[in-house]
């Protein structure tokens, strides 16, 4: 026998969720691994009403979005474009793009999104391989060049900006050895877009993606995403379909190509969103917004010296964006995470990994990388220390 459920069933009331008050979001300074604080300006943009994914308005805005992206990266890819959804989608893409099943992949771990990396890899059927360094260390040209000539990969994958421990690559001669063997560079850069030195076509960069949400000060939900002539060629060449229909360039090119055929419903408020997050990086320029993350970094490394604490990284290879910072013996330090939260509606992150537990991680990024914060962050945890004892 089944059931019919009248209008007026108590398995529909909804009594409960009629009584909810309207959204109240508590005001965060969020000095974190990200998301960062948004930008007014940016957070004003999206407060319109959306058109048509196929307006022409519209289309003109994906073309000054693709064209700010390339200056953002230093890259004249034509094929540069933001994945609809966060930093792993866009991450997601260089990879399924490239691999077909058996291709040889190696990934440079010194961090949480190394594993990630090997990971998403492996679920598109590549043959991984790792090249391992501690956390908070970087590679050698000199390593790298033997693990490519040993593994003899297609693709190779790194992290520029490892927000779990806080290390910037350096890039130099990187891209060059990948060509000496033919394969081709994938480069996260989701902690460094906007924060911090990037040349993509310089260092030879074949694809690369970021977020919307650390040094571009945007909500999370559109990231970009770029790929080379070399990149496409490979993907031109495939023998089997790219196993990931939503992230699949050969389709989403004719969208932002010249076709302009629809693919998927485009999150239009999203667009106007990291427009104006772009247009913001190229209206105060590279070279100052880079500047401008040193000092805010500089200003922090030297307050923590104040307070006698230090930092996990050497200070050639720390990270402007993102600093970790070392908890010192017998402090408690998920209780002084908490505290900032509960008194000063500040985040900073914990430690993920191997540095659980190690370390607190501090992002200045974007909108939020400026001395006041810094001077806050560091009064704010003056504070919570003394005050735990
Ligand atoms: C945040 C982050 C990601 C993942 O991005 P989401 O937006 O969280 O999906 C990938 N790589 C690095 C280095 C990151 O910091």
């Amino acid at each position: 026998m089944t059931t019919t459920l009248s209008v007026n069933s108590p398995a529909i009331d909804n009594s409960h969720l009629k009584a909810l008050n309207q959204l109240d979001i508590p005001a965060r300074l969020l000095l974190g691994p990200g998301p960062s604080n948004a930008d007014p300006a940016v957070l004003a943009a999206m407060d319109r009403q959306p058109i048509g994914h196929l307006d022409k308005a519209y289309l003109a805005l994906m073309d000054e979005v693709q064209e700010l992206m390339r200056y953002a990266w230093q890259t004249d890819n034509h094929l540069t474009l933001p994945v609809s959804g966060t930093g792993s989608a866009a991450m997601e893409a260089t990879l399924a793009n490239t691999i077909e099943p058996n291709d040889k992949v190696l990934v440079c771990v010194n961090g949480y999104f190394g594993h990630r990396l090997v990971d998403m890899a492996t679920r598109y059927g590549a043959e991984v391989s790792t090249l391992h360094r501690p956390w908070g260390e970087v590679f050698t040209t000199a390593e790298i060049r033997t693990a490519l000539a040993t593994h003899r990969p297609a693709v190779m994958a790194m992290v520029h900006a490892e927000t779990s421990t806080g290390v910037c690559q350096p890039m130099a001669g990187i891209g060059d050895l990948c060509r000496e063997y033919d394969c081709l560079l994938i480069l996260d850069t989701v902690t460094s877009l906007g924060g911090v030195p990037l040349f993509l076509d310089q260092w030879g960069v074949d694809l690369a993606y970021s977020c919307s949400q650390k040094g571009l000060s945007c909500p999370p939900g559109s990231s970009p995403f770029t790929m080379s002539d070399r990149a496409l060629a490979k993907l031109n060449n495939r023998k089997s379909n790219v196993a990931n229909w939503y992230l699949d360039m050969s389709l989403l090119s004719n969208y932002w190509g010249k076709g302009r055929t629809y693919h998927h419903t485009a999150p239009v408020n999203m667009t106007y969103a990291i427009r104006e997050a772009l247009r913001l990086l190229a209206e105060e320029g590279l070279a100052a917004r880079w500047q401008r993350h040193q000092n805010a970094a500089e200003r922090l490394y030297a307050g923590l010296e104040d307070m006698g604490l230090e930092c996990h990284v050497p200070r050639e290879y720390r990270l402007h964006t993102l600093t970790t910072v070392r908890i010192p013996d017998g402090v408690d330090g998920k209780a002084v995470t908490n505290q900032l939260i509960d008194q000063h509606n500040m985040e900073i992150g914990g430690g993920l990994g191997d540095l659980a537990g190690k370390v607190w991680r501090v992002g200045l990024m974007g909108y939020n990388a400026t001395p006041e914060n810094v001077d806050k962050c560091l009064a704010a945890l003056k504070q919570v220390l003394a005050d735990l004892g």
